[in-house]
């Protein structure tokens, strides 16, 4: 479990922790998998923002088998999360003003950050609602696909040199 004890001072010491996670171990993707093996790679970076604010940059990288919705069978998914998030104290009183604000996402921190956790958070925001193969292989659709149009084919004739 990849802890960093005070998010603050590694935002604020512009510090740079980066490794991989195994996906078994991200138990909150799984329903939306066809398999849990293999691993993700992530770089977390703290930096100050311009108004000094304590900012973390996140990036996830590595493919997930979503599930695809029609058929069931796996969608492979580029993943690619590049997330900034500003740190604010738990239980800080945000103003309605930045609320509202869609440039900033805030992320509330006691002091302690569990990395995977964050991990898990950002690729769930990341992913699409209903993943599903664009060429979908279920039989139905396949058979639709190739049944003959008279239209399609007499348009090709009348395509062609003569
Ligand atoms: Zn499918």
């Amino acid at each position: 479990m990849k802890r960093i004890s005070d998010a603050f001072a590694f935002a604020r010491d512009g510090r740079v922790l980066k490794g991989t996670l195994a996906i078994s171990g991200l138990e909150r993707l799984h329903d939306l998998l066809t398999r849990t093996d293999g691993e993700l790679a992530y770089h977390l970076e703290g930096f100050k923002g311009a108004r000094g604010e304590s900012m973390l940059r996140l990036v996830v990288t590595g493919v997930l088998p979503l599930v695809c919705q029609r058929c069931l069978e796996a969608v492979p998914y580029d993943l690619d999360v590049d997330s900034r998030l500003e740190l604010v104290p738990e239980g800080a009183d945000l103003s309605q003003d930045e609320l509202e604000d869609d440039t900033r996402d805030f992320l509330p921190v006691a002091r302690e950050l569990d990395v995977a956790e964050l991990v898990e958070d950002e690729i769930l925001l990341a992913l699409p609602v209903a993943p599903r193969h664009e060429k979908c292989g279920l039989p139905s659709a396949a058979d639709a696909g190739e049944r003959i149009n008279p239209f399609a084919t007499l348009a090709g004739l009348k395509g062609k040199p003569n």
